[in-house]
């Protein structure tokens, strides 16, 4: 069978071998805690559900324009205005079947053979592999856990040569929850300005930050490059909403129009009602996305403290997104354990506890651990976490 060339440049990521095994346990009747799983553990909304009954009961399921209804683009304009302060126009937004759309659009309108993309590690594998995906490739700038895995705007003006067409930044991280700090960016701005550089920023997760730290990153873009400047957003996250698919892109009308000219061809518009529904939730209060965050913070709060107990375990407590990012290397090399692929196999056949390990996200001897469940499977699965620990590493007696 010859399949195209473009399918070997793809890794499929370790992640979803974690999502088959823990289905395969599942089927036979085995109970998994599952700490992989990177979506909410909250239902969407009551108003937001509603608006999708109500947009179902009028019959809206017919086409709708490609770049979305008019509404919804105003309503994410207007939502950027209010949070950011930066003014875009229904011209320069387009409604996406999630960030993950939005991120593709954006890699396939502005890269292309020859170029290189520069990230930053560890990162979430999507944003690579779609460089890849536009026939361009991605260059990685390395974050340390040392320095609390902020993105270095040095590092990343280190890596620029004359190929370097874009530089894209996911703040707040996954795997590691860190954020990008506005001076940082003020300087990548100015430089991607002077130098005709791409800048995209991955959003997925800017409502979930748990301190009032300034985060302001659309507005130094629009002050610094806005006409190099694509942001990428979704409701997934914010609004527990990932199975509606709803994102977004906001950049110059020309980007804009070249992505809805992509996407015309490939998915066309996002589901009408999941449109409707995404008005409700942009437009409409944002009480529960406050509640949510609470509950993460709250979540987030007691696993670190249950983790730490055991000292070997290093982990920061993230300053977004929803997810624990563990060093494990010191409790590594022991039973046949010795990377994190093989902590994370062991944990689950074992212990029962999934989560993922550093390995997908580039960051070899780390686990993730996404807090976005009930707090009493944190508990057990903390639980059973330091026990395995405690059998396959015992601590050296201290004198
Ligand atoms: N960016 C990052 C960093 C993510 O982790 C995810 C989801 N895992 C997304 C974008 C996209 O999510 P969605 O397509 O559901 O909006």
């Amino acid at each position: 069978m010859k399949l195209a060339d473009r399918t070997t440049r793809i890794a499929s990521s370790p992640t979803m071998k974690v999502t088959a095994t823990v289905d395969r346990l599942r089927r036979s009747g085995v109970e998994v805690i599952d700490f992989g799983a990177g979506e909410p553990d909250f239902s969407t909304p009551e108003p937001v559900k509603h608006a999708g009954h109500a947009a179902l009961d009028a019959n809206f399921t017919r086409y709708t324009p490609v770049p979305g209804i008019a509404d919804l683009r105003r309503a994410i304009c207007d939502r950027y205005k209010a949070d950011y302060g930066v003014e875009y126009t229904e011209a320069e937004t387009i409604v996406t079947a999630g960030g993950k759309q939005a991120l593709y659009n954006t890699a396939l309108t502005l890269f292309g053979s020859g170029d290189e993309v520069i990230t930053h590690a560890p990162y979430w594998p999507t944003l690579t592999e779609q460089v890849k995906l536009a026939d361009a490739t991605p260059v990685l700038v390395r974050t340390h856990a040392e320095d609390g895995f902020t993105v270095r705007a040095q590092a990343l003006i280190d890596a620029v040569t004359p190929r370097t067409k874009g530089i894209i930044i996911n703040s707040p991280g996954n795997p590691t929850g860190a954020l990008m700090t506005e001076s940082e960016l003020r300087h990548v701005g100015e430089f991607a300005a002077r130098h005709d550089i791409w800048i995209v920023v991955d959003l997925c997760y800017d409502k979930l930050i748990y301190d009032a730290v300034p985060h302001n990153l659309p507005k130094v873009l629009a002050e610094t490059c806005r006409d190099q400047t694509v942001l990428c957003g979704s409701a997934s996250k914010a609004y527990a909403m990932t199975g509606w698919r709803c994102g977004w892109q906001l950049g110059p009308a020309a980007v804009i129009a070249a992505s809805s000219a992509i996407q015309s061809h490939s998915t066309s518009n996002v589901t009408s009602i999941t449109q409707k529904a995404a008005v409700e939730a942009i437009a409409g209060s944002q009480a529960a996305v406050q509640t949510m965050l609470d509950e993460y913070r709250r979540r987030r709060d007691l696993l670190h403290g249950w983790l730490t107990a055991d000292a070997r375990l290093r982990c920061a407590r993230p300053a977004g997104a929803f997810y624990m990012f563990v060093d494990v290397s010191d409790v590594l090399s022991v039973d046949g354990v010795r990377t994190s692929l093989d902590f994370a196999d062991a944990l689950l056949e074992e212990a029962r506890v999934a989560v993922t390990p550093g390995e997908a996200f580039d960051a070899p001897g780390f686990i993730r651990i996404s807090y976005a469940t009930s707090t009493d499977n944190l508990r057990e699965g903390s639980r059973r976490l330091l026990e395995f620990v405690a059998k396959h590493a015992p601590q050296a007696a201290t004198a």
